[in-house]
């Protein structure tokens, strides 16, 4: 029972493509046609603080101009009625109310995986609120194809929120959206590895099945992680030779030699496409 290998690339349309998303957007790529598998494309277009329909339109177009193709586009605003009825399927007594304020909120300790509840809602029986999914039987280890064994200090275990006042919660959502998507195996950066054990504790209470997981470093500049808010530089589709060649380099693969063109170092790449060459550790200094 060979399943197809089915990947995915899940960008937040809160800003232009940069180094760092292109990277996971070629990782993925890369591993899912290498294992003659389907690339989906996802578009987080929930949180409408931060999405723009622009935004979306944009992430589209230059991933075509870099030509990866997606073979499926999914938009997360046109799944909320799928995220309701999968929360209604999770069980009332594994989940409760918070109306804890922002501000108390903020003073919590902050783990691995988010701030660290101390459950001071889980007896107050509340009707409104954020809900928390109870966490005392989550897992906090689980294996990463690319970095091995994940183990998570149980100090960092939190009952976590999956659905907002102002809606689900991102978590939440990933997850469903991974399930509605088929996908077999989640490639994505290292700032999400510690969100995992929180997904895979998500589908064992909704009874689905897990895909696999891999992360790869992300890029860092001065030892911080480049992301949208601290503006890593939009991609620009003119240069995606150049940029092609700097994430290929950056994750060591062999670099084809007397190559001129886009398309023809994208074949290479793909040809040769190595994973075990990739870093292990979990970002990469971009000077
Ligand atoms: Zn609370």
């Amino acid at each position: 029972m060979n399943k197809r290998y089915i990947g995915r690339f899940a960008p937040s349309p809160s800003g232009s493509l940069h180094i760092g998303s292109m990277t996971s957007a070629f990782v993925s790529y890369f591993e899912a046609k290498h294992n003659n598998g389907l690339w989906k494309l996802r578009i987080d277009d929930i949180d409408e603080e931060r999405s723009k329909k622009n935004y979306a339109e944009e992430i589209i177009i230059t991933l075509e101009k870099f030509a990866l193709i997606p073979d499926e586009i999914y938009f997360q605003s046109e799944h909320i009625k799928d995220y309701q009825n999968y929360l209604n399927e999770l069980s009332e007594k594994d989940t409760y109310f918070c109306d804890c304020s922002r501000k108390t909120l903020q003073q919590l300790p902050q783990g691995l995986a988010g701030s660290i509840y101390n459950q001071t809602c889980l007896e107050k029986n509340l009707k409104y609120g954020a809900m928390r999914l109870k966490a005392d039987e989550m897992k906090l280890d689980f294996y990463d194809q690319h970095y091995g064994l994940i183990k998570i200090p149980s100090s960092h275990k939190s009952d976590f929120i999956i659905k907002r006042k102002e809606g689900f919660s991102y978590i939440f959502c990933c997850v469903i959206d991974d399930y509605l998507q088929k996908i077999t195996h989640v490639v994505r950066g290292s700032d999400l590895t510690y969100s995992t054990p929180q997904q895979i504790f998500i589908q064992k209470k909704l009874g689905i099945i897990s895909p696999k997981y891999m992360h790869h470093p992300i890029f860092s500049l001065n030892g911080k992680k480049i992301s949208k808010s601290d503006q890593g530089e939009p991609v620009i589709p003119e240069n995606r030779f150049e940029i092609l060649m700097q994430i290929l380099k950056s994750l060591h693969q062999n670099i084809p030699k007397n190559i001129r063109n886009y398309n023809d170092l994208l074949t290479q790449a793909l040809t040769f496409w190595d994973n075990s060459k990739v870093s292990k550790s979990f970002d990469i200094a971009m000077d």
